[in-house]
């Protein structure tokens, strides 16, 4: 028996040691041992072996455009839409394109195979929309990327956004969006809710929707979106991003609304390090947070996943295509320090986003697509903690990307030569 390539000895996020033989794009076996040849063989051994990591929440037509036409200098979530509007009649299909594919550069560089990114289509001449699409295509042999159509300049608030949403989707965009909380009045918001999720059903596709990316606790638009969800069938396939506003909410309300977004099914995606960074700019002090209420919405088992948002762009001036940074980050503002929870984490930035995402074939499992990343750290959680480096990267079958591992050499009398700040935690509850 003959395979592609076996990635030996490896520690998968479960804790067991298997080598993962492929066969053209897809996992062939996982076994605990396989002594079998192969084209290429990857040395994973004392390395974590992770089906790749997932962004659910991008914007890729806007990523790496930091400083054009100038900076977000308030640093707010309205300037920067503002600015965003400057930047728009400036675009080019070239330029556009040219900044997503160097922007999925880094993706593959970083372990990011699978990216959900929102396009603006509040612009009559759907350039993002097309530069994008034909991204997709480009990058299909090695990132799975979905695209929402996203009316930025609200639904109803832009003259032509609701017609421009329509073409987006004739023109083959995967998802639809909406942002409620922009529209001029809540109703407005309410029924912009209400029509997408029909234009959604009526299309048999999925709903992402910006949603009430605001400190305004009575910004209550998840509540109109479960409700639809509900009403139209559209269990499972529904997503709310940010949700900031529930941070701020009533308690009393909030025991209301999370069974309803349970029982609708409908997904959360926090942002955390644009939350942390664009949420209680208004607030002197005490300050909020700002990020959602992640930990309530896991214990009625709501399905929430990490989105990375933006990279180098109006919004945000940080950013390297890294998921762990996006874990850490989360792992942090939303308190979750349990060994349990910082394991989650870890699933919130790969197999949970993947779920809510509908990924056909992701995973660590036999028949499923050989996408998988080797990460310099022991387990999931130190994966976190060390931001670790990623040794090999493997997008549908073929290595896309690899590195050295990395030691630090050290002058110190009577210190060791080098360190490399593994950490072999003891297992305790
Ligand atoms: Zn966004």
């Amino acid at each position: 028996m003959s395979f592609d390539l076996i990635v030996k000895g490896g520690t998968l996020p479960s804790g067991e040691s298997a080598d993962i033989a492929i066969s053209g794009e897809r996992i062939a076996a996982i076994e605990p041992r396989i002594e079998a040849e192969a084209g290429r063989m990857v040395d994973a051994s004392g390395c974590l072996v992770s089906p790749p990591f997932v962004d659910p929440h991008f914007h890729m037509d806007a990523t790496l455009s930091y400083g054009i036409p100038r900076i977000n200098a308030s640093g707010t979530l309205l300037e920067g839409i503002a600015l965003w509007g400057e930047l728009k009649p400036l675009l080019t299909h070239e330029a556009v394109k040219a900044r997503a594919l160097a922007y999925c550069d880094w993706a593959v560089s970083m372990g990011l195979l699978a990216i959900r990114t929102h396009v603006d289509v509040c612009d009559d001449r759907l350039l993002a929309v097309e530069a994008l699409l034909e991204v997709r295509r480009e990058v299909a042999p090695y990132i799975d990327l979905q695209l929402v159509a996203f009316p930025q300049d609200g639904y109803f608030r832009d003259p032509t956004a609701k017609t421009n949403t329509v073409r987006a989707l004739d023109l083959g965009v995967d998802v639809v969006g909406g942002i409620p909380h922009f529209e001029r009045t809540m109703d407005d918001g309410r029924r912009s809710v209400t029509e997408l999720c029909e234009m959604a059903a009526e299309r048999g596709l999925m709903v992402d929707m910006h949603c009430d990316e605001t400190d305004d606790p009575l910004s209550r638009h998840i509540e109109q979106l479960a409700y639809e969800t509900q009403r139209l069938g559209l269990h499972g396939r529904v997503a709310g991003s940010h949700l900031t506003s529930m941070h701020s909410m009533d308690n009393y309300y909030v025991s209301k609304l999370l069974p309803l977004i349970a029982e609708a099914q409908v997904a959360a995606i926090p942002n955390p390090l644009i939350n942390i960074m664009l949420q209680g700019r208004h607030d002197t002090f005490p300050k909020r947070r700002g990020l959602t209420r992640v930990k309530e919405m896991l214990a009625h088992g709501i399905r929430v996943g990490f989105g990375q948002d933006c990279v180098l762009d109006p919004w945000y001036s940080l950013g390297t295509a890294d998921m762990l940074d996006v874990a850490f980050m989360g792992l942090h503002v939303a308190q979750m320090s349990h060994p349990d929870e910082m394991r989650r984490c870890f699933d919130m930035v790969t197999t949970e986003s993947a779920g809510i995402m509908g990924l056909d074939g992701y995973g660590l499992a036999i028949g499923n697509k050989a996408s998988l990343v080797v990460l310099d750290a022991g387990n999931p959680v130190e994966a976190i903690r060390l931001r670790a480096d990623r040794l090999w990267v493997v997008a549908k079958g073929k290595v896309v990307a690899e590195r050295e591992r990395r030691h630090m050499a050290l002058a110190l009398p009577g210190r060791p030569a080098s360190i490399h700040r593994r950490h072999e935690t003891p297992r305790s509850r």
